[in-house]
């Protein structure tokens, strides 16, 4: 089991991978920057060599470790400045999981602010062609469903799967799949059989084959919200058994997974690390 949470890196790159490894974790999700702005400090030489050497010697499967994109680059913009930007910042986080040695970049998708889903699909895909262009091959992008909020791009497997299909070379994508997403795009995952069959209509429009990575979040809202807010696992709409289906299924492909549920007075990442491990039974 790959399993792990979105770690900070406040105290620094090496030191979210201690900090991760002291909750249990096996795989890994981090900011390599603050997530938001629009800039980055360049990445010293020594904050990679020891991010390398420490993900190295530590429990973390470095194939298990992924960089999500910062909150500002939308890559549905229907404008052309905050278009360019948002691919130049695709780009360079790009380079930056390279040069750190992660082989995965999680992005959402963003929003076509009302010029329309195909507007939407048509950026989105040159967006995502042109960077995987330009940036070094060892870097996977994972496209991320989306919660089908006003003017949001991807919440709809058929959706998905039509942007999807049309990326070039195709080898260099996958999805992230993430469960308070899809739930609040209103597919059920509440009972085993619900999430089996969530998970039969992706595979029949994108097939599960492209998930590379599972974000496990319950949902604050209720199915089909379109409200993007995570909870801790089993105490949202999603609830335990649909959730131990999705880890089940995970596990089955050997699929990382990594939690983004809070850090509240009822739970912290420790906590939550420990309801996935017994849900897997
Ligand atoms: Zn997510
Ligand atoms: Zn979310």
């Amino acid at each position: 089991m790959k399993i792990g949470m979105h770690v900070s890196i406040a105290e620094g790159l090496d030191k979210s991978i201690d900090n991760a490894v002291n909750m249990g974790c096996t795989a890994l999700q981090i900011f390599t920057r603050n997530p938001r702005g629009w800039t980055s400090k360049p990445l010293l030489k020594n904050d990679i060599v020891n991010f390398k050497k420490r993900l190295e010697s530590s429990k973390i499967d470095r194939l298990a470790t992924v960089a999500h994109m910062p909150y500002l680059p939308n890559f549905s913009s229907p404008e052309a400045v905050p278009f360019t930007r948002s691919l130049k910042s695709l780009i360079d986080e790009a380079k930056r999981c390279s040069k750190l040695g992660i082989p995965y970049l999680v992005a959402h998708l963003g929003s076509h602010k009302g010029l329309g889903d195909q507007k939407g699909i048509d950026t989105v895909v040159k967006a995502f062609t042109k960077a995987a262009k330009e940036t070094p091959s060892d870097v996977i992008f994972l496209l991320e469903n989306n919660v089908g909020f006003k003017h949001s791009v991807g919440s709809k497997f058929e959706e998905i799967a039509s942007i999807f299909f049309q990326l070039k070379p195709l080898d260099r994508f996958g999805i992230c799949f993430d469960s308070c997403h899809a739930f609040a795009a209103g597919y059920d995952l509440r009972t085993e059989k619900t999430a089996f069959s969530t998970l039969e209509k992706f595979d029949e429009s994108v097939g599960l084959k492209h998930i590379k990575l599972i974000h496990l979040n319950d949902s604050k809202g209720e199915i089909g919200c379109n409200i993007d807010r995570h909870e801790h696992l089993g105490l949202g709409h999603i609830g335990k058994e649909g959730l131990g289906k999705i880890i089940k299924f995970a596990n089955s492909k050997k699929i990382p997974i990594i939690m983004e549920t809070p850090i509240d007075d009822r739970r912290d990442d420790a906590g939550n690390m420990k309801i996935a491990k017994e849900l897997a039974h």
